[in-house]
């Protein structure tokens, strides 16, 4: 086994940051005014960006997509989130909102 590069922290010893641990710094990162260049839970560069849906009346999604590993995050709002905004609707994502909701229409639980 090949030790990594020494000189970082070691962020694999600490237990492991939990989703919802994750989604909380990026939601904080948010509330500090952020909308691009947050912190990537997973590849610890600056190349988050935050994006909106509105897949249906009433229903906000809060997306966090990381430009250089492709991680998403998903958050989902019962009200409209206090930093939303209508430039940063992103309609792809939105699509696939919408499809999910759809289909839990369908069937309910
Ligand atoms: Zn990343």
């Amino acid at each position: 086994m090949q030790p990594e590069d020494s000189l970082s922290p070691k962020r694999e010893n600490s237990p492991a940051q939990s989703e919802v641990e994750k989604i909380v710094a990026l939601l904080k990162a948010l509330e500090s005014g952020s909308i691009d260049e947050i912190e990537c839970p997973g590849c610890h560069k600056n190349r988050m960006r935050v994006w909106f849906t509105n897949p249906a009346q009433g229903e906000y999604r809060t997306w966090f997509v990381c430009s250089y590993c492709g991680i998403r995050k998903r958050v989902q709002a019962s009200c409209r989130p206090a930093f939303y905004r209508e430039d940063l609707v992103n309609k792809e994502l939105e699509a696939y909102d919408r499809e999910l909701l759809s289909r839990r229409r369908l069937r309910p639980e």
